[in-house]
């Protein structure tokens, strides 16, 4: 980000900072949205008593750490899933924004908001697909928006392969999980994975999204099966496979091109 006009560090720092405060708004995400709550209203209360937590209350990781885990009102004990996820959002953002200040490499500024974007979506997906086996439109859908949005900053993908990317990558899982379907007899596929591929398309273009799911694929057998027979097949008997749309498509954003001309040369062209 060398035409910033801020030195890496504090690049960083602020990274972090935003990470802590976005972490703290998941937290709100991963409670209230598999109960069908509005994540904007009513602010953050105590579940046991349902005191309002005051703004200057909320302060991520510290408040937590302060109150010693307690609710200030019934004493009540807080998750330590708040600060934990606070702080790995933080953690996440500065890793990834402190990656692009220190790396040295040159990527459009589309390519590293969107990246930001799906290294930090990831947490509350990671969380509520493997909880509760959904994803979230609340992510997916603003996902879709800010990649189109972003295409229309200079350099990087143009909007309309932008749209495209949206529309072919959920297009193209729509029908493989309609064709499990119609071969398993059984739904397969949820629309929730659908949407998160229409929105790694619309971050990072179609090529990038589809050579995302081949890793996800590969990442969901050699993680997924394993994790599944141990738990001796879950009631709903499939993957999250949210979580590994995700890492895959990191992985294709940054390393896409190197496998690609890996994979070519290995095949001798
Ligand atoms: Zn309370």
């Amino acid at each position: 980000m060398e035409s910033f006009p801020i030195s890496p560090l504090a690049g960083t720092l602020f990274g972090g900072i935003f990470g802590l405060m976005v972490g703290s708004f998941f937290n709100v995400v991963i409670y209230r949205m598999p109960r069908g709550e509005s994540v904007v209203w009513p602010p953050s209360r105590c579940t046991q008593c349902g005191y309002q937590i005051k703004f200057y209350e909320n302060v991520p990781v510290l408040s937590w750490l302060l109150l010693r885990g307690k609710c200030k009102s019934c004493r009540t004990g807080i998750s330590i899933q708040y600060p934990l996820i606070e702080a790995l959002t933080g953690l996440v953002a500065a890793l990834v924004i402190g990656y692009f200040f220190y790396s040295g490499r040159v990527y459009p500024l589309d390519f590293k908001i969107g990246v930001t974007f799906l290294a930090l979506a990831s947490i509350p997906i990671f969380v509520i697909d493997f909880r509760h086996f959904l994803i979230p439109d609340l992510i997916t859908y603003p996902g879709i928006l800010v990649g189109l949005g972003l295409s229309f900053l200079p350099g990087g993908q143009t909007p309309l392969q932008s749209l495209i990317g949206a529309g072919a990558s959920g297009l193209f899982l729509w029908l493989v999980g309609f064709a499990a379907t119609l071969l398993l007899k059984k739904e397969a596929m949820g629309l929730g994975d659908v949407k998160l591929m229409a929105m790694a398309g619309a971050l990072f273009g179609a090529p990038t999204a589809l050579f995302g799911l081949i890793f996800a694929s590969a990442l969901g057998t050699v993680v997924g099966l394993p994790m599944m027979l141990f738990r001796k097949l879950n009631e709903h008997r499939h993957i999250p496979f949210g979580p590994y749309i995700c890492m895959g498509v990191g992985i294709s954003a940054f390393f896409g091109p190197q496998v690609m001309d890996w994979y070519m040369g290995l095949l001798g062209w």
